[in-house]
């Protein structure tokens, strides 16, 4: 069932959820909740990604950006591929502006077709896991995807269609600007920066978008089907760390 404009109060109290909010203050910032074993919270230097606008204290910034806002709200109207014939809800992404790391995937499954939020289901569990081992939380970093409705029984989407929809995306990465995009999968590094090595061999490699830097590794999904390569996802979420300047987690 298709959600009406008006539910985006309800996605946002599910987006908290998902994160493990418990409760929602009235005022003041976004409520966050460290992952266990986070990075402390960042230094008065930080822009705090997650502000709001004062009028929406509450509201994510993919919800209260109006850039964002708006691109969102034109995906959730947009036609131009057959993707939205069968889509139940758009999947815009969500998350942080100016983030350090936006991690970019295929596309919506079902979970995220039935939600309207990007990596909500088994593969989106193991990604926040990912996220968490990189000291971050899910609010500190933004979620997308290529395409940005559900390919019917979860296909890969077509070249066509992931031309289609790219533009949706750079207008997103423009204004959310993060240090650098980790892309998440083959069909992500082919739609993003057009790369022609196989997964196995691109993984690990720098590339670039617009300027920003692009780190290609492996879909969840993929980690999830073959847990003998996540390994190297780790190694190249670690080559993503450095690149900040952070520190490895303890023991790494
Ligand atoms: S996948 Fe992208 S281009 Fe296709 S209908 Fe959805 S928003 Fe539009």
């Amino acid at each position: 069932m298709k959600k009406p404009l008006n539910a985006q109060a309800l996605e946002y109290l599910q987006y908290l959820k998902e994160q493990g909010v418990t409760h929602v203050p009235v005022s003041g910032r976004q409520p966050a909740r460290p992952a266990p074993g986070a990075r402390a919270p960042k230094t008065p230097s930080d822009p705090a990604p997650t502000a709001a606008p004062a009028s929406h204290p509450s509201a994510p910034p993919h919800l209260s950006t109006p850039g964002l806002a708006s691109i969102a709200a034109e995906i959730a109207a947009c036609h131009a591929c057959p993707l939205a014939a069968t889509r139940k809800n758009t999947v815009p992404g969500q998350g942080a502006i100016h983030p350090d790391i936006m991690f970019i995937g295929e596309g919506p499954g079902a979970d995220e077709d039935e939600q309207g939020l990007a990596f909500v289901g088994r593969a989106g569990q193991l990604l926040t896991k990912m996220i968490a081992a990189m000291g971050y939380t899910r609010q500190q970093v933004f979620i997308g995807n290529i395409v940005k409705c559900r390919p019917p029984g979860n296909r890969v989407p077509t070249p066509d269609e992931m031309a289609g929809c790219l533009p949706y995306l750079k207008r997103q990465i423009a204004i959310i600007q993060p240090k650098l995009i980790v892309c998440l999968g083959a069909t992500a590094v082919r739609g993003l920066v057009a790369e022609t090595l196989p997964i196995g061999k691109a993984r690990g490699q720098w590339r670039t978008f617009e300027g920003i830097p692009v780190m290609l590794t492996f879909h969840p999904a993929y980690l999830l089907r073959d847990g003998s390569k996540k390994k190297y996802a780790w190694q190249d979420l670690k080559a993503v760390l450095a690149r900040l300047g952070n520190p490895l987690p303890v023991g790494e």
